[in-house]
């Protein structure tokens, strides 16, 4: 779009399709950088717990203890990458024979959207039923989506039940992959911290007597001293302890934070883009019960082995028992 002001300058403002399209391009970037690292961090923090820091700042402990802590660190390592595989290969968008399944086919369905929490262009059809929950028509996809779906403009498509679009995994979560997310956001905090305090410890008692100062663990003096100076006491591999103890500290806090946030929203039964649309969602389900549409029976279980094959959620993301919109909220 071309608008000029009253000086006869001319400016060149960006219409909505250029927008995302650059936003879709910063994600795509955020997500190579995000997934490199994950690339590097995982494996590399798994080879130093298992080659240093537990032979040798557990080495006054019995084989048997060490032996019990790298079992420890293989299954973090393994849980970790399992669900994030699986949060970033499922995929969360809207089943193709969901969409025609019996239900509203094309232009069907209500044409409706939440703007500012307010509903605009509500339409009533003979598929709404007195929860307030709507099937809706996605202009984009052109077709039509159960309740609680919503078009992710990044990954354009139609998520089944979305929750949020993630930046740190480059993928949106929703229904099919939420059980993973939760699980990853758990790992990804224990093993940021926990591992990342043992790392510390390690660089504590091996490497500082031998540094020149605590100036040796900020990365711009740590990266020039390996380079320029400090070289045989600051290897390689102490350089990337380093690192990672840093990059232990922000996947962990982000762990913290997925975690907590997701077990809140997921044990009250709504979504974090409900919550962030204001939407007046009501949902008069259990707890124990919103965690098992989610993870399924025995839910606590998927936090120490995978679980979705034996029990998969209990919802279909078609029809919400217990769940509807309460404009008296
Ligand atoms: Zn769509
Ligand atoms: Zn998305």
């Amino acid at each position: 779009m071309i608008r000029s002001d009253m000086a006869g300058s001319v400016a060149v403002e960006m219409g909505p399709e250029e927008k995302l399209e650059k936003m879709r391009f910063h994600h795509y970037s955020l997500k190579i950088i995000l997934r490199t690292t994950m690339a590097f961090q995982a494996p590399s923090q798994l080879f130093m717990f298992l080659y240093y820091v537990i032979p040798y700042l557990f080495e006054d402990y019995s084989q048997g203890t060490r032996n019990v802590l790298s079992f420890f660190v293989i299954l973090g390592t393994v849980e970790g990458l399992y669900n994030y595989f699986c949060v970033i290969l499922c995929d969360p968008s809207v089943p193709k024979k969901v969409q025609s399944n019996g239900y509203p086919s094309n232009g069907q369905a209500t044409h409706y959207t939440y703007q500012n929490g307010v509903t605009v262009d509500l339409q009533t059809d003979d598929y709404v039923d007195d929860s307030g929950l709507q099937w809706r028509y996605c202009k984009t996809c052109e077709s039509d989506m159960p309740p609680r779906s919503w078009h992710c403009d990044i990954c354009q498509g139609c998520i089944l039940k979305r929750d949020h679009h993630c930046f740190m995994v480059g993928n949106c979560i929703g229904l099919n992959n939420q059980r993973y997310f939760a699980v990853l956001a758990l790992y990804a905090l224990l093993c940021g911290w926990i591992g990342g305090y043992f790392q510390y410890k390690y660089l504590q008692t091996f490497y500082f007597p031998v540094s020149w100062s605590w100036t040796d663990f900020l990365p711009p003096f740590t990266v020039y001293r390996w380079l320029f100076g400090r070289w045989p006491a600051l290897t390689f591999h102490i350089l990337m302890m380093i690192c990672q103890v840093y990059m232990d500290f922000v996947f962990g806090t982000f762990g913290f934070l997925y975690f907590t946030f997701q077990m809140t929203v997921i044990s009250k039964g709504y979504t974090a883009f409900e919550m962030a649309k204001f939407m007046p969602v009501r949902n008069s389900n259990s707890r124990n019960f919103n965690f098992r549409t989610v993870f399924g029976d025995y839910w606590a279980l998927n936090f120490i082995f995978p679980m979705s094959y034996f029990f998969p959620p209990k919802v279909d993301g078609i029809k919400w028992e217990g769940v509807k919109i309460d404009h008296n909220l």
